[in-house]
């Protein structure tokens, strides 16, 4: 752990392994933190708070653009520490990185843009100023997939707001924590401002999260049966709270798209990390008059994706992160087979040579999937595509929109006004209209219905991190 500009092993001593998913080999062993440790570190981070608030937006800005700098510097070392406990294939390790970094370059410049306003009062003799002040101490709680970009998304803004944090990455992605805050205190982050908890067990640290009253603020970004848990906590002691949960994207195919630029799009976010991406397309609904040509060119294209270790050339497809994930997979492709379903390719576990040793499933295309069945309803997290065709009698935005989740969708339409129509329907925070990246530093990403709460990036970002306060004054 890392409290108060120090590293190290929490009150029991104790540690856990960090396993890398794609060998099963053990990477490191690292600090098992319980409550005491939590609460240790949010005192520090409450006592740190009014020194890093009074500094200048300037000087906070600095320390942020040193620690982008720092983090492209070591974008390569970054990268491998997660292809190797995370699993995705380095290129992609390397692309988190950048992304991770922009975070970090964004919020530097955004420090500086934290203006307040003047507002028109209606009584003679009376102004009205806004001021936007640091919330206080934040605790963060971050998931495995994305275990860089997720952590550098809530503590750049964090710190350009002026918060202290306490930090508490997935238990399976450990170790990308502890680098990025090697960098940031590198990078001049002062004492007892970023703190870090590592723990096997979550609970307790969730529990004094929620319970802390020097917390003010929790943001979490995992499933949405945690997030209920965590936001319900919060709520009971009057916190802020940003969610950033669970999804099941819907990938639209209109009857005027291009089958084939559609099936490449559908190749590369469907399988991108595995399909452990809360943005990955769940299902995908195509006009049956296009079902035949996508369907043959993402088949084509999935039989190439090779399954390995990310640290080998030319591997598409890593590991799931654990045996758990494999066997939630194994079961939606089971019951959806068994409900009618038909494999087009994959469906299997793949336990071949060096394969056995890690947690692997073959990226799979389900044709003839229909709403009776799990996959169509319960997020995949892993690499199954299910086709769902519709007709000219169907109606694609009710079936888009009949979920629970509402954070990513995507549309491919060669025609604009039917674009602009779907774009307007669509119960979702993310749309991506022929684009299968519909994210950046700059731009506000999050879920409507059970997907979440707030938005991270961009200005309303920062916002998150900021208390509004008016000042009534009788001149
Ligand atoms: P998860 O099981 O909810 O875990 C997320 C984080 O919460 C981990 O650090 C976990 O710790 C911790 N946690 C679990 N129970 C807790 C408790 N009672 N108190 C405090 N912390 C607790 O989710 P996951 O499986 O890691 O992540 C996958 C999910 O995240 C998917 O649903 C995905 O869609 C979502 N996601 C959303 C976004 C977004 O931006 N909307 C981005 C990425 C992922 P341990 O690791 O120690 O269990």
């Amino acid at each position: 752990m890392f409290v108060n500009g120090v590293w190290e092993k929490g009150v029991r001593g104790e540690t856990f392994q960090v396993l890398n998913p794609a060998t099963g080999e053990v990477l490191a062993d690292v600090a098992d933190c319980n409550q005491e440790d939590a609460r240790r570190a949010i005192e520090v981070a409450h006592a740190s708070f009014p020194e890093w608030a009074s500094l200048t937006a300037y000087e906070r800005s600095r320390v942020l653009y040193k620690a982008h700098q720092l983090m492209l510097e070591r974008r390569e070392q970054l990268a491998r520490v997660m292809t190797q406990e995370q699993g995705k294939p380095l290129r992609a390790a390397l692309n988190e990185v950048g992304y991770g970094a922009d975070f970090l370059l964004w919020y530097a410049e955004e420090a500086k843009r934290i203006y307040g306003e003047t507002i028109p009062a209606p009584r003679a003799g009376q102004r009205f100023i806004v001021a936007y002040q640091p919330i206080g101490v934040v605790a963060a709680i971050t998931p495995w997939n994305y275990p860089a970009s997720m952590i550098t998304r809530k503590v750049a803004p964090a710190l350009a707001a002026g918060c202290t944090l306490v930090l508490k990455p997935a238990e399976s992605t450990p170790l990308c924590a502890i680098e990025i805050f090697k960098i940031l205190e590198e990078a001049g982050v002062p004492s007892g401002v970023i703190n870090l908890v590592t723990a096997s067990d979550p609970r307790p640290i969730g529990e004094e999260f929620v319970t802390n009253p020097l917390v003010r603020k929790i943001t979490f970004t995992g499933s949405t049966a945690t997030g209920k848990l965590l936001g319900s906590g919060a709520g009971a002691h009057v916190k802020r709270v940003s969610m950033e949960l669970g999804g099941h994207a819907p990938f639209l195919v209109l009857k005027d798209a291009d089958p084939i630029h559609a099936a490449k799009g559908a190749g590369l976010v469907k399988f991108l990390n595995t399909g452990q991406a809360c943005i990955c397309p769940n299902r995908f609904l195509v006009h049956d008059s296009l079902v035949e040509a996508f369907t043959n060119e993402l088949v084509s294209r999935v039989q190439k994706l090779q399954a390995g270790n990310g640290l080998k050339p030319g591997i598409a497809i890593g590991p799931l992160v654990n045996l758990k994930a494999v066997d939630k997979v194994e079961r939606q492709v089971h019951e959806a087979l068994s409900k009618g379903a038909q494999l087009l390719t994959g469906g299997q576990r793949l336990t071949e040579g060096q394969l056995s040793n890690g947690f692997f499933y073959a990226p799979t295309v389900l044709g003839g999937v229909t709403p009776e069945m799990l996959i169509y309803r319960e997020e995949t997290f892993g690499p199954v595509a299910p086709i769902i065709p519709f007709s000219d009698d169907d109606d694609f935005l009710a079936m888009a929109n009949d979920t629970d989740y509402g954070l990513a969708a995507y549309v491919y339409t060669q025609n604009l006004a039917a674009a602009m129509k779907t774009f307007e329907g669509l119960q979702f925070g993310i749309i991506g209209i022929n684009d299968i990246n519909p994210t950046a530093a700059a731009v506000p990403f999050g879920g409507i219905k059970e997907s979440g709460l707030g938005r991270e990036g961009g200005r309303e970002g920062l916002q998150d991190y900021l208390e509004t306060k008016i000042g009534g004054f009788a001149i």
